[in-house]
């Protein structure tokens, strides 16, 4: 089993589509064992996204995944990693295939519904950004 870090994006929430990404994951066979609505400062955003800091859309993510609340989430699933990013679709809704959440939800490169950590160690990292004690054991 491998454990993978997921956010439903303030663009998302906004949209009233939570049901609609967790009802995704519990179809493609994820159990969900972390889980909590939070409101990210800019500060939190720039510690979350920290080894983004070079690049020229910073501001506006921090901006964005700071603009209001969002859902955090730990899944855990053979391959979990993998599988959710793929489940996900390409950063850009424009290119994400059919049928990929960020397809269907997301509305540009930048409010595109979700995010999936891209390795095992981010995953960790990631996880324990959000999670720890009585949240997940
Ligand atoms: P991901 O792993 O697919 O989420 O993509 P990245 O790690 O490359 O980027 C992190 C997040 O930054 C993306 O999910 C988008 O929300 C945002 N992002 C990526 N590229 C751009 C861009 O060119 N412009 C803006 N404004 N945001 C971007």
């Amino acid at each position: 089993m491998e454990r993978t870090f997921a956010i439903v994006k303030p663009d998302a929430v906004e949209k009233n589509v939570i049901g609609r990404v967790l009802n995704r994951i519990e179809e493609e066979g994820f159990k969900v064992v972390a889980m909590r609505m939070v409101n990210l400062s800019r500060t939190d955003a720039e510690g979350f996204y920290a080894v983004h800091e070079e690049r020229p859309f910073f501001n506006d993510l921090t901006q964005f995944m700071s603009s209001g609340p969002a859902v955090v989430m730990c899944l855990e699933r053979d391959g979990a990693i993998a599988k959710w990013r793929e489940v996900m679709g390409a950063t850009n809704p424009e290119e994400a295939a059919e049928g990929t959440l960020r397809k269907q939800l997301g509305t540009n490169i930048e409010r595109n519904a979700t995010h999936g950590s891209d390795a095992p160690e981010t995953a960790a990292t990631e996880i324990a950004y959000f999670f720890g004690g009585i949240d997940l054991r």
